[in-house]
């Protein structure tokens, strides 16, 4: 099956080459990797596959630039920032079908990507001109305190393929009004967004070498060498656990700065006197956004005893109308999973838990047909051992379990290793604060299903990761704090 004519406008629009201090170029080895259409199966096109050597290029790039970069006027590097969220909003529509060729989630989802991409430059921007430091009389009244905020340094960055813009833009964002460079390297099934993003970064002046992207298909041999390289000072890595955590290993030779957003098994609580509808809508939100592969994914619903087996059918019922389907076209509402492993893991989790014990209300089954689409699905009476309760399971299946009390609800939902997100529904509001606190995550999302927000401080604790990125905070990370005493 040939592309459509205005795909392949999007995909040809796209320069498949490095981009390295400025110019573009194709990789030292002459090797490209090629992308596929996850609800086809089929090629899109193929872009540059960097070597190690390529990369050491990207750093020399950032570092040769580093010391002019941090002395540029910020009002200005707030501008180019406010240009090229202008200029991604001009071009949402063609964005958003380059998304949802490459990584398959439907059109209006990927718009609403594009946006909240486009607001993490928006929000940097206005960043860069409010970067701030003290001056204090020492506690002893003799001396003074100074202190000035000054960039890392070049920063090495590492995003995933399920947010392939908004997971670049959180951290070029802050990258640019900090005054760092940056090499950035992509998921290998997602490279063309951040190649069209470096674009529209370079068209609103970003002076060569600030970014440099390096897109690969060996992602930890092109990497390990910079992140062993001395002259980076900071890692950001949103990924898996399993990944973040030996990259958390290879930072500690050089003692990088390292900021980690890594997977999640978000529980979604809902007490017995819920808005059970608000629930259901929430629980929709949280579970079916970006086909479920989001670490903010409701990966389980732990519901009250009273309410469980309602919450099951209601949202059984409104997942079974959801439209699968290539994500271009109209009404489709759930788009393919990323590649056959993905697919293949949310299988096996769902014959586990079937296996245990569970009953599927809605799905359970993988689509025939091209592209690797999974039917939304719905488990009641999951058993405490299923181990989607324990698994990240990055799809559109919904457990459902019960509990009696608050504390067996915050103890269910305190299970797992992982801890960035946790949705609470209750209109108690003595119950709200108490189960809030309670909660070991980053975030919480009360009575509402989603908490991505670019002014709001996003990222976990436990094997989540460390660091926040977004709002106030997520310019911190790229900033040293220097203290000055002064003898008066
Ligand atoms: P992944 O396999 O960890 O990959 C993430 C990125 O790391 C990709 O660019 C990948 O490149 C690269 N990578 C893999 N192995 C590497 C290595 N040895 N050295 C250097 N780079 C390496 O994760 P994924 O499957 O793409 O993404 C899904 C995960 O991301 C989920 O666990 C999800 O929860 C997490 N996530 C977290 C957040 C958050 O903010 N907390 C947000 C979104 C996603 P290649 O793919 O090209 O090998």
């Amino acid at each position: 099956m040939s592309i459509a004519t205005s795909e392949q406008t999007v995909v040809d629009g796209v320069n498949k080459q490095l981009y390295i201090g400025g110019e573009w170029r194709d990789a030292s080895g002459g090797d490209t990797l090629a992308v596929e259409d996850p609800s086809t199966e089929e090629a899109l096109c193929e872009v540059a596959d960097a070597t190690p050597e390529d990369a050491v290029a990207a750093l020399d790039a950032a570092s040769e630039v580093q010391n002019e970069w941090k002395e540029h006027p910020p009002r200005e590097r707030g501008e180019i920032l406010r240009r090229a969220f202008e200029r991604i909003v001009e071009r949402t529509d063609e964005l958003a079908l380059l998304m949802t060729l490459e990584m398959g989630k439907p059109l209006a989802e990927s718009k609403a990507e594009i946006a909240y991409a486009a607001e993490f430059f928006r929000w940097f921007s206005e960043e860069a001109v409010r970067i701030e430091g003290t001056y204090s009389v020492a506690a002893t009244g003799s001396g003074r305190v100074l202190t000035m905020k000054q960039p890392v340094g070049p920063c090495i960055l590492i995003t995933p393929w399920n947010f392939p813009m908004a997971m670049g833009t959180r951290k070029i964002g802050p990258a640019v009004a900090a005054g760092c460079t940056m090499v950035i390297k992509p998921a290998k099934q997602t490279p063309l967004c951040m190649l069209a993003l470096a674009q529209i970064l370079e068209e609103s002046g970003l002076p060569g070498g600030v970014l440099n992207v390096v897109t690969s298909s060996s992602s930890g041999s092109v990497m390990e060498p910079l992140i062993r390289d001395p002259r980076a000072r900071k890692l950001s890595f949103t990924g898996s656990t399993e990944v973040g955590r030996k990259l958390i290993e290879q930072s500690a030779q050089e003692i990088l700065r390292v900021s980690m957003e890594l997977g999640g098994n978000a529980p979604f609580l809902i007490f017995d006197d819920a808005d059970l509808n608000a629930a259901v809508e929430g629980a929709l939100l949280a579970k079916m956004r970006n086909v479920g592969e989001a670490c903010t994914a409701a990966n389980r619903f732990h519901v009250a005893d009273e309410v469980a087996g309602e919450f099951a059918e209601k949202l059984a019922s409104r997942m079974d109308e959801m439209k699968v389907g290539r994500g271009t076209e109209e009404g489709v509402q759930v788009g393919p999973l990323i590649d056959g492993d993905q697919r293949g893991k949310v299988s096996e989790l769902v014959e586990d838990a079937l296996g245990k014990g569970a009953k599927a209300l809605v799905g359970a089954e993988k689509m025939e047909g091209a592209g690797y689409f999974y039917r939304p699905t719905v488990l009641n009476d999951v058993s405490q051992d299923a181990n989607l309760l324990k698994e990240e399971i990055f799809g559109p299946v919904a457990p459902v379990a019960s509990f009696g009390s608050e504390e067996e609800a915050i103890a269910a939902a305190n299970d797992t290793e992982y801890g960035l997100v946790a949705y609470v529904f209750t209109r108690d509001l003595k119950r709200a604060l108490r189960v809030c606190e309670g909660l070991e995550t980053g975030m919480v999302g009360l009575n509402q299903g989603i908490v991505s927000n670019a002014s709001a401080p996003f990222g976990g604790i436990k094997h989540s990761g460390f660091g926040r990125e977004g709002g106030a905070a997520g310019i911190e990370e790229y900033l040293e704090t220097k203290y000055v005493a002064i003898n008066l």
